[in-house]
């Protein structure tokens, strides 16, 4: 066992002895009004003198928000809400609507503290993006009452932001444990303008104080590459439960078994609110433990007769661990291809989170002396990734490694929504090319390492929470994930579906969804460009994609406008010019007409023009073609 990993340990600060309401494990409660008695834990089993709910409970607090204005026998007996700005909001900035760029932002008084800042990959409708950011933007202005931000585990949907938005977040500190740690610091090297990365490590048995209004305490549970961890977080008015992504293992590899005493032990002292992971919700029954897949993935291994390629993700770390483990098992040495893969099994390597056999990684040079059947390649590309290594194979681009006959190329993912004609072209081609292609879905990201239905209930059960928020996926997953919490018992009004960045706020009377939106546009990355790609841009490489461009240059007199020369039309993508001789002499004799109707005098003459130009000749285009290319005028004045 590596002793940095991150695992559960004793539990130091929970006896059986202490009561519930222990004030040290809260932090400071928000000033009240002197006179009144302020109840621990007012939002739940507080007595109650309203006429009971249906159920048998004390009228929610969500109802009594939706009838408007509190009945006056209600409002003298229970404390005041807090004023504006003391309630706790709680918003997502992105992952409730998606599989990636997950961030949920808290906030109490003067203090915020920020839960993962993940990407997400670009669909298909977005040529040349790399990926998608947060949008911070409602944060701005109040950077300096960020208290940190808590990555919960080293997957790009969860880190992937940080680089870009440290800096502009103002470099708050960041809260994880050593193996994100790792990645992170890794990472941050490949960006100038990173920001400073502060990194606290935490501990599962450390409690953090952030700020006057948030305490934080990572909780351990298990996930597909080491070092996850759940957050609780300790406000003014409870406990909100954050699991990351997660599973339950209980016979997991090289870690230990989700902590579920310790899990059980908050659901003892009341949840205040779960926020759980939604991915999986759709499967029923358990996840398979790691030890399964590993077991799984040997036999797959066993029966491969030539080379194999294995795609997969860089940060998959415990797949990448299972595949090393069967090649050494199975007389096979690796090669690890792609500079993401190699830099972060060296960072799990050298904190002892991953084995390996002295002799069993190769280089690319060593492959020629191997005979087939005795090498295995780990690469990134499974997703059918444009610059990753398996598409570079299949494109006959990469340096060193081709297609040979008899190789076995193993997908080691289920496709993510989006990407599945890329995925189908990819393997396609490497058929083609005479590989065979096995398709294994459980050793996936996205199905591998997250919960299904029993274990989401048993997390449910476990932390007993009086709010549900299903996060992390599509909307379907959170409804599929809302319909289980109902199922075990948590009352329909108390399960929270959000959308991105919409504002749920608890005080002591307990928690509603709002109507209030924070915004949450898509920041585009586009190579090292942060945000200068817009939806307008995105808009025009998708018109230029599919219909092509049609650019008409013209000279003017800078004297008086006049028309030097005749019009320069260039077309891309859009007609073979000479076969549409015709249609372009008319263009340019429409462009002409237009710039012998205006006036040169007028102001802002250059941009009527190219208006007009735009318009009118992309209307000419389209009566004749029916297709739309993009009509970019060009005024040179000389
Ligand atoms: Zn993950
Ligand atoms: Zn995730």
């Amino acid at each position: 066992m590596p002793t940095l990993n991150f695992k559960s340990r004793k539990i130091h600060h929970h006896t059986q002895n202490q009561t519930r309401n222990q004030s040290n494990v809260q932090p400071q409660k928000p000033k009240q009004p002197a006179k009144q008695a302020q109840p621990q834990k007012p939002n739940r089993g507080q007595k109650h003198s309203g006429p009971p709910h249906r159920d048998g409970k004390p009228h929610s607090s969500q109802q009594e928000r939706g009838g408007g204005r509190i009945p006056q026998q209600f409002a003298d007996k229970r404390p005041e809400p807090p004023k504006i700005g003391k309630q706790l909001r709680v918003y997502a900035l992105g992952g409730l609507e998606e599989v990636g760029r997950n961030c949920t932002v808290l906030e109490c008084g003067n203090d915020i503290i920020i839960i993962d800042l993940g990407l997400m990959f670009p669909e298909e409708n977005m040529p040349g993006i790399d990926y998608i950011i947060n949008d911070i933007s409602s944060l701005r202005g109040k950077e300096k009452n960020i208290r940190g931000i808590i990555i919960s585990h080293g997957h790009y949907d969860h880190i992937g932001g940080v680089p870009h938005l440290l800096g502009k977040l103002g470099n708050p500190p960041v809260y994880t444990a050593p193996l994100t740690a790792g990645i992170l610091k890794k990472r941050q090297e490949e960006f100038k303008d990173g920001g400073i990365l502060n990194i606290q490590l935490v501990k599962s048995d450390k409690k953090i104080q952030m700020g006057r209004n948030f305490a934080f305490e990572p909780f351990h549970i298990n996930h597909n590459i080491s070092d996850a961890f759940g957050a609780a977080i300790h406000t003014p008015y409870g406990t909100l439960i954050f699991t990351g992504d997660f599973k339950f293992d209980y016979s997991p590899e090289n870690d230990e078994p989700a902590d579920l005493r310790r899990i059980a032990m908050f659901g003892s002292s009341k949840i205040l609110a779960l926020f759980s992971d939604s991915t999986d919700a759709t499967s029923p029954g358990h996840q398979i433990s790691e030890k399964i897949v590993g077991e799984e993935l040997e036999r797959i291994i066993q029966n491969a007769k030539g080379r194999l390629i294995v795609g997969t993700f860089s940060s998959l770390l415990t797949r990448i661990q299972q595949l090393i483990n069967s090649a050494e098992k199975t007389g096979r040495h690796v090669l690890l291809e792609g500079r993401s893969m190699n830099n972060n099994v060296e960072i799990a390597r050298n904190l002892g989170y991953m084995k390996i056999k002295p002799g069993t990684l190769i280089e690319d040079k060593d492959l020629k002396r191997l005979p087939p059947e005795k090498v295995m390649v780990i690469c990134t590309g499974a997703q059918g990734e444009s610059n990753a290594v398996l598409m570079r194979i299949a494109n006959r681009e990469h340096r060193y490694l081709s297609v040979e006959k008899d190789d076995t190329i193993i997908f080691s993912s289920s496709v993510i929504p989006g990407n599945e004609r890329t995925v189908q072209h990819l393997k396609d081609s490497l058929v083609r090319q005479g590989a065979k292609i096995v398709h294994y879905a459980n050793m996936d990201v996205h199905s591998g390492g997250h919960a299904k239905q029993e274990d989401l209930k048993l997390m449910i059960r476990l932390t007993q929470p009086k709010y549900f928020i299903p996060v992390h996926g599509n909307r379907f997953m959170l409804e599929a994930h809302k319909d289980l919490a109902i199922s075990v018992g948590i009352p329909e009004q108390n399960v929270f579906i959000a959308d991105n960045g919409q504002v749920m706020e608890f005080d002591h009377r307990g928690g509603h969804l709002t109507k209030d939106y924070v915004p949450t546009e898509h920041i585009m990355v586009d190579g090292l460009g942060v945000g200068d790609v817009s939806h307008t841009v995105l808009r025009e490489r998708r018109q230029m994609a599919d219909e092509g461009m049609f650019v008409v240059i013209i000279t003017l007199e800078q004297r008086d406008g006049s028309l030097i020369g005749s019009p320069d039309i260039i077309s891309r993508g859009f007609v073979y010019m000479k076969e549409s001789r015709e249609l372009i002499e008319q263009a340019r004799t429409k462009v002409k007409k237009i710039l012998k109707e205006q006036n040169p005098k007028v102001p802002a003459f250059e941009e009527l023009i190219k208006t007009k130009i735009r318009h009118e000749i992309g209307q000419f285009l389209f009566s004749k073609t029916r297709r739309r290319p993009m009509v970019l005028p060009v005024i040179i004045e000389v």
